[in-house]
């Protein structure tokens, strides 16, 4: 990625519109760099103000995922590091860690949080301690709260630590004001038309490359932002068919969204005939075309037999979105399904090829145009068309899927809870009820439930909260009845 330092925007390329060349921006795998949104704002801004007493941020804010127990992002701001967010699964808190190149921002405004260590560097000195300050530990007498501090030295600023009267120094430094312009996003879309006009071209071309021949193209569109982005470039290549798999657990959010978009002049009572007759897109039901099945009913059904699915046991993939689409296959024979899978999404699609035959569905030829999108070309691409977007990224989510997904951080849970109560209630019922009788509240709380063998970070944790991770045979689902 790169900055444009006149402009104060995000590049996709390196020239921007103004003429100028953009500085190259040091990214961290796998690199999937995404704009702040509306509630990513508004935990930073509240972070801030609680620490700091100012809560002024840039307009364009960008996330870069990090490693962690759960959501842990880089903070980019100006084109630089600003810090580190990130969620305690079992807290349920977000923490904000304040990068040394955050101060120019932030210093001017701050009212708290701000801790004076002259005289304590002056006492270290007088007792012979000399050299660099980075890394030490320095005993203070404050009334600050536990956390990130700003902490000033002299006439030299930075950042640190506090914890149980001592401050760990991370870096400090000589920190120059400066006075930067604030632009909106859609001025960094302004900056990026040239870049996204050409990756349109090139994602279209090769649609229409694919469609050569092809008896039968379709898009599948989940409701997410990769695949509104891929929706408009498929009908831009001139692709009219488009399926909606509904997993009969979609948000409702979701399922809003699919209807607002596509069916705007068509009434409540009449969306599910339209969904499925209508000309431009057709809807597939998750199993067997009855009304039950739109309420999730196959899904509860399945997980009755077969438990809850888990980050390591995605039953769901399969009888959820790919089985209603072989059915729809074997009456219509093959065809070409353009689809919105990325690269930088996680490491396991970093190999994905941009066509390659479903393995499970081999009269289904997936073919990726935005391969190597990143989430902030989608994004900035959306922007750029007008086109409406899934309300769920305002909302604190950073994919889409279903609500129970185990794929979702603990972070979105978290969201869920609050959005929607009875949903996040059912579920852990559900689960509490398929779960060995003993295993504590905060299993569940915690989100260990998403693993039949959580990773070692997560066993790790585990062991920190006094949870016991159960046996893998222990986890069988209860015999019927
Ligand atoms: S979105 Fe999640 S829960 Fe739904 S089918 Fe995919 S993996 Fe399963
Ligand atoms: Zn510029």
């Amino acid at each position: 990625m790169y900055w444009c330092r006149h402009c104060n925007v995000p590049l996709i390329g390196r020239r921007c519109s103004c003429g100028k060349d953009g500085e190259a921006v040091t990214l961290l795998r796998p690199y999937d760099v995404r704009p702040a949104l509306h509630h990513d704002m508004e935990i930073l801004k509240g972070l801030l103000l609680e620490r700091f007493g100012t809560s002024r941020l840039q307009q364009i804010v960008l996330f870069n995922k990090a490693g962690g127990l759960d959501r842990n992002d880089l903070v980019l701001m100006n084109g630089k590091r600003f810090g580190w967010l990130s969620f305690d699964p079992c807290s349920k808190e977000y923490t904000l860690d304040l990068a040394f190149e955050a101060l120019p921002q932030v210093l001017p405004h701050a009212t708290q949080g701000v801790i004076d260590i002259t005289s304590a560097v002056s006492a270290m000195q007088a007792e012979g301690k000399r050299g660099h300050l980075s890394g030490k530990r320095i005993a203070v007498d404050t009334d600050e709260p536990d956390g990130t501090v700003i902490v000033r030295s002299g006439r030299h600023y930075g950042t640190g630590q506090l914890s149980r009267g001592y401050i760990r120094i991370k870096h400090l430094g000589h920190i120059e004001e400066v006075v930067l312009p604030d632009p909106s996003w859609e001025e960094s879309v302004r900056c990026n038309r040239y870049h996204l006009r050409n990756m349109e071209r090139t994602a279209v071309r090769f649609i229409r490359q694919h469609m050569r021949g092809a008896e039968r193209v379709n898009v599948s569109f989940s409701g997410g932002k990769d695949s509104t982005a891929v929706l408009e470039l498929a009908r831009r290549a001139g692709v009219d068919d488009v399926y909606f798999v509904d997993t009969g657990m979609e948000f409702p959010e979701t399922l809003e969204f699919v209807k607002q978009t596509f069916f705007r002049d068509v009434p409540e009572p009449k969306f599910k005939e339209n969904l499925v007759k209508s000309t431009g897109i057709r809807r597939v039901l998750n199993a067997s075309e009855t009304p039950e099945a739109l309420n999730g009913e196959d899904f509860w059904a399945h997980a009755e037999r077969l438990g809850p699915p888990r980050k390591d046991n995605r039953w769901c993939c399969e009888v959820l979105k790919l089985q209603p689409v072989k059915d729809m296959l074997s009456k219509e024979g093959e065809c070409v399904t353009v689809q919105g899978n990325r690269w930088y999404e996680s490491f396991s699609r970093a190999e994905l090829p941009a066509a390659a035959r479903n393995p499970f569905n081999p009269l289904q030829l997936n073919i990726n145009p935005i391969l190597n999108w990143r989430a902030l070309e989608v994004f900035t691409y959306i922007w750029w068309r007008d086109l409406p977007c899934n309300p769920l990224y305002d909302l604190g989510y950073e994919r889409v899927g279903c609500w129970m997904c185990p794929a979702m951080l603990e972070s979105e849970f978290e969201n869920t809870r609050s959005l929607h109560p009875e949903l996040y209630g059912r579920w852990m019922t559900y689960l509490k009820r398929h779960a060995q009788k003993d295993l504590p509240d905060m299993y569940f709380r915690c989100g260990f439930w998403r693993w039949r063998r959580p990773p070692p970070k997560m066993c790790r944790l585990a062991e920190e909260v006094g949870v016991t991770i159960p046996e893998e045979r222990d986890l069988l689902p209860a015999a019927p009845g």
